[in-house]
């Protein structure tokens, strides 16, 4: 067992009441790392020290171009350690190494661009309509910003926040998830060699409803960007509203995945499975629902359940493995309640639909990739997120039909359109509701692109030269050069 300290202030501490819990490995079930459970008063000991940061000379006082350098030097260390971290992360949330590895790789891209953006952001000289008077803009860090942070890619999602946060000039606080805090507590360590002025970054762990709500209740944060479900989304919206708290919000999808009759097929399957099967279905952009033009259904899921079962179910860290475990015993329970519901409302199960009936996985918490045909979009399979490898296949005739099932969601996070027709993507594009379209392709992101959802999928972007914005607040100077007020007590 290994067991971790918070980061605050820039100190190694234990939750001031002593208390920890347990984090488990998904792919065998047993606990590896011990995790301090903050509580109020680790919050509030984060929010002080990162309020002194925020007011001392230390940070304010340097200039844009250093922080700059600075988030650089983050960069080259993540990458430095992207082995270590991803293994980390794979111990928490059984994710593929293979995946978690690449993706690592790729976290200090997010530092090094929003470096290259500190010192460009320009605020600007108004022509205003008055005499003798110089009015410009410039744009001021908000103060203490909280990240809190899913399972399912903890330090990817934390990039998102982090990089353009401390590039803006604020102090952060992370609150990873519950069930995966050691690889944000790693982090930390590499954080601690960069020469951040201490405050600037902190780390405090435990349960959501217990040091998350404090952080988001607390009236000296400035921001919350939160990655995780709708149900605490709108929590976390409500709380941070009564002390006008900016937040930005990354919550569920239940995305479309759109083949029709034109497709290139094996593509096209490709990116299906990638959309469902890859992560165990655990990603907020997961391709969940299928939809299929009726002239290629029968072609394209024969095509589609070849490939799907010859996964190789296993061991994370191997890297022959293809699927995964899913990240909790929660998720698994929910996952396997979900295939219960799809069953009951009549969709047939075209594969999968269990736990895989292997001795050699033990305890690890798998499900089989499920494929249900004969879904009807009002079904509650195809209606609420199940974060899991479980497809839902809906027939359509007309494109019209396909637009009008596919923009039947509450959520609004992502779609796939796979045809050859130009005008076709071009038509689905612009009407269908979600943040991110993706024609002939699926699950691709980039620290330049933004992210984010349509309805219930969330609130504001990250990623890409605009977020930086969500982190930053505008102040107007006007500088009168008038010898005298001609009226006092007139506004003018
Ligand atoms: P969750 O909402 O249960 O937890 C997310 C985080 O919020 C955790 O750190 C948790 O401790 C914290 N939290 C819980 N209650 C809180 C409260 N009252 N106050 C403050 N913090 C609180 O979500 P999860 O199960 O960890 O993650 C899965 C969800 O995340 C899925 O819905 C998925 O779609 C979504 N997700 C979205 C994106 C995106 O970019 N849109 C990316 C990944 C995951």
């Amino acid at each position: 067992m290994k067991t971790y300290q918070m980061y605050i202030d820039g100190a190694w501490t234990d939750a001031a009441g002593k208390e920890t819990f347990e984090s488990k490995n998904p792919y065998t079930g047993a606990p590896w790392a011990v995790i301090p459970r903050g509580q109020q008063e680790d919050a509030d000991h984060a929010v002080a020290a990162a309020i002194r940061a925020f007011r001392s000379d230390d940070w304010t006082g340097m200039t844009a171009t250093n922080r700059g350098h600075l988030l650089r030097k983050l960069g080259d260390l993540i990458a430095d350690n992207a082995e270590a971290l991803a293994r980390t992360e794979v111990q928490d949330n059984g994710k593929l190494f293979n995946e978690m590895f690449f993706q690592l790789k790729y976290v200090p891209e997010w530092f090094y661009y929003y470096a290259g953006l500190a010192d460009k952001i320009e605020g600007s000289v108004i022509p205003i309509d008055k005499p003798d008077m110089l009015n410009f803009t410039r744009y001021e860090p908000l103060g203490v910003c909280v990240g809190i942070t899913a399972w399912n890619s903890p330090l990817l999602l934390l990039a998102y926040k982090l990089a353009p946060a401390l590039a803006a000039g604020n102090t952060f606080i992370a609150k990873p998830s519950e069930f995966t805090s050691a690889s944000t507590l790693e982090l930390a360590k590499i954080v601690d060699q960069v020469g951040l002025p201490k405050g600037v970054f902190n780390v405090v762990t435990g349960f959501g409803a217990e040091v998350g709500a404090s952080l988001v209740e607390h009236e000296d944060v400035a921001k919350v960007a939160f990655t995780g479900s709708e149900k605490t989304g709108r929590l976390i919206s409500e709380v941070a509203a009564r002390t006008f708290k900016k937040v930005t919000l990354e919550l569920g999808g239940k995305s479309p995945n759109i083949v029709f009759a034109d497709a290139e097929m094996d593509n096209a399957v490709n990116g299906v499975i990638s959309g469902i099967f890859a992560a165990s279905g655990q990603t907020c952009i997961a391709g969940s629902r299928l939809l299929v033009e009726h002239s290629v259904h029968d072609a394209f899921l024969d095509k589609l359940l070849k490939l799907a079962r010859t996964a190789r179910i296993g061991d994370p860290m191997d890297t022959d493995t293809q699927v995964g475990p899913v990240t909790t015993e929660q998720q698994l329970e929910k996952v396997l309640g979900y295939i219960d519901v799809a069953k009951g409302e009549g969709a047939e199960t075209l594969m999968g639909g269990r736990r895989p009936d292997r001795p050699e996985l033990g305890n690890g918490w798998f499900v089989e990739p499920t494929i249900f045909g004969g879904v009807r979009n009002d079904m509650r399979i195809a209606q609420e997120e199940v974060f899991g490898p479980v497809l839902s296949v809906i027939p359509f005739d007309s494109a019209d039909e396909a637009l009008s099932i596919a923009n039947d969601s509450s959520y609004g996070l992502a779609a796939g359109v796979w045809t050859q027709d130009i005008r076709k993507i071009k038509h689905f594009s612009e009407r269908l509701q979600a943040g991110t379209i993706w024609a002939n392709t699926y699950r691709v992101i980039s620290y330049m692109t933004p992210l984010g959802g349509y309805k219930n999928s969330g609130l504001g972007r990250e990623n890409g030269q605009n977020a930086i914005y969500q982190y930053l607040q505008t102040k107007s100077i006007m500088i009168s050069t008038a010898s005298a007020v001609a009226n006092p007590f007139i506004m003018r």
